[in-house]
């Protein structure tokens, strides 16, 4: 059967599989504060049979977009799924990927696996051996593996480890699933992560193996180019805070810790001038910028009851109101940033997305969990909700590539073993993160993510940034901000629309 044919039976699955089995097992996990009740349990997955093989199916086809190969070209080809291996026939040669032994499964789920680093399958161009000096693979069954395909006969490759189950587990967020630690807010850490443990939480490394296919099949299929893609910028803006309900000690904080008195003053006296809140003009700012340097902006609204971790402005209200028509005018995209109480609550999640995309006047939209509060269920969620788009899945704690890769994919949930119908746009780096968590300086920052972009671009991805109204108020990062707009200028945006209308996730 052709892969076209057997991933558009995959995609109309909706019967549960055998291979995969989550555990009922209630662990609280490692909690602590008001906010443990709304924390979902962990729900451990067992795979006593392997992944199945429409999941295997799933992740060649990610492979598949990560080498560029185009659509036409994947359908015409013919793949085999046995117990051993999946195989790949493109005309009278083979792509071989050897499927780990029955024995790993039960060795995986308690831990016990490898990170291996393997080498490229021809030497690399200048252009990649800096930054992809070899390929970094998680989840496998042993220590040393060599090239990461090798060319056992005049026309088939075989890649000697389960790269396959690999890129399903790392893009599922397997490890999320396994572990029960979490911070106070519920949050899975780059701290707990493979990622940051083995130093490769700066390597979209899914991507990068479609860099070591596309040497395979151009070297079984002289005369096959990539498609040409190009880095595509996100820039995304989660607006927590509007400047209303109106508060002293807000806006008295824009001098004390934002060194900016004149947005004290705006906010202490604009009401008798009708003007704006400084946050609520920050919105407007921050759009404009992108506008001057050629970018487009994604601004995520929220509409809650206030809490300890929400600011509780309500969307309707005229001043607010009045920025998102004209920003819609604009053209502008806008979609939902759910509240603190959200997660794990699908009730209010619906609850919420409804009444935001009222109050927008749209009707598909994506956004992002409000403090990143995000488990792999939370997908689960988003698509009962219809949304259209996640973009929550990076790490508040350290900037990077949390499931190793920049491409906006379909997410696989191994709960269900099925791909969600939502599209995952990764987070890459919000300004908290480099500013709180990380406490870099301004140019420490300003370094570390246009690195981050430059690995974006070899891969063809998508530099998803967040960036808050409130921290274009902070002379120093707000200069850091226009400094990496400057330098990214022109890019083109990641238009989601789009990419799901071609069947390019
Ligand atoms: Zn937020």
């Amino acid at each position: 059967m052709s892969l076209a044919n057997q991933i558009s039976s995959l995609e109309c699955s909706t019967t549960p599989p055998v291979a995969l089995h989550a555990s009922k097992t209630l662990d609280p996990g490692v909690l602590l504060g008001d906010s443990t009740e709304a924390i979902s349990p962990s729900s451990k997955i067992q795979l006593e049979r392997g992944v199945s093989r429409t999941a295997r199916l799933y992740a060649l086809r990610q492979l598949m977009l990560r080498a560029a190969v185009p659509q036409e070209m994947v359908n015409s080809w013919k793949v085999e799924v046995s117990d051993d291996a999946t195989v790949v026939a493109l005309d009278n040669a083979r792509i071989r990927f050897w499927h780990a032994p029955a024995t790993f499964w039960c060795d995986l789920v308690d831990g016990r696996y490898e990170v291996v680093r393997a080498d490229w399958p021809c030497p690399p161009t200048k252009q990649y051996s800096y930054l992809v000096p070899n390929f970094v693979v998680p989840f496998v069954d042993r220590a040393y593996v060599g090239p990461l395909f090798v060319r056992t006969s005049g026309d088939t490759w075989e890649c000697p480890i389960d790269l396959l189950a690999s890129m399903l587990l790392t893009l599922s967020r397997f490890e999320e699933l396994q572990s029960n630690e979490r911070d106070l807010h519920g949050r899975f850490l780059a701290a707990q992560s493979l990622a940051l443990k083995h130093n490769f939480l700066q390597r979209p490394i899914v991507d990068e193996y479609g860099l070591a296919l596309q040497q395979v099949i151009q070297s079984l299929l002289p005369g096959w180019r990539p498609l040409e893609r190009k880095l595509r910028v996100n820039l995304s803006h989660d607006i927590d805070e509007t400047g209303f309900p109106r508060s002293i000690s807000n806006s008295l904080g824009h001098t004390l810790k934002r060194r900016q008195p004149v947005a004290t003053l705006r906010d202490l006296v604009g009401p008798a001038f009708g003007l704006r809140p400084s946050l609520l003009q920050a919105v407007l700012r921050i759009t404009e910028l992108s506008k001057r340097h050629g970018m487009a902006s994604a601004l995520y609204w929220k509409n809650s009851p206030k809490s300890d971790w929400d600011s509780g402005y309500d969307l309707s209200i005229k001043p607010v109101h009045e920025v998102v028509c004209r920003l819609k005018n604009e053209g502008m995209e806008l979609g939902v940033h759910p509240s603190y109480y959200t997660f794990t609550d699908p009730h209010r999640l619906g609850d919420e997305v409804e009444h935001i995309c009222e109050v927008l006047g749209e009707r598909r939209v994506g956004g992002r969990q409000h403090f990143l509060r995000w488990h792999p269920r939370t997908w689960h969620d988003w698509e009962k909700c219809g949304l259209a788009y996640d973009s929550t899945v990076g790490f508040s704690d350290h900037i990077g590539y949390r499931a190793g890769t920049c491409v906006p994919y379909r997410p696989w949930s191994l709960e269900l073993n099925r791909e969600i119908n939502l599209l995952e746009i990764p987070l890459l780096a919000m300004d908290v993160t480099l500013a709180y968590y990380m406490r870099l300086a301004p140019e420490e920052s300003v370094a570390l993510l246009l690195q981050c972009a430059e690995r974006c671009k070899i891969v063809g991805g998508v530099f998803t940034l967040l960036w808050h109204n409130r921290s274009l108020l902070d002379p120093n990062y707000g200069h850091a901000y226009q400094t990496v707009l400057s330098e990214l200028k022109f890019s083109p945006a990641f238009v989601w629309k789009q990419a799901l209308n071609s069947g390019q996730c």
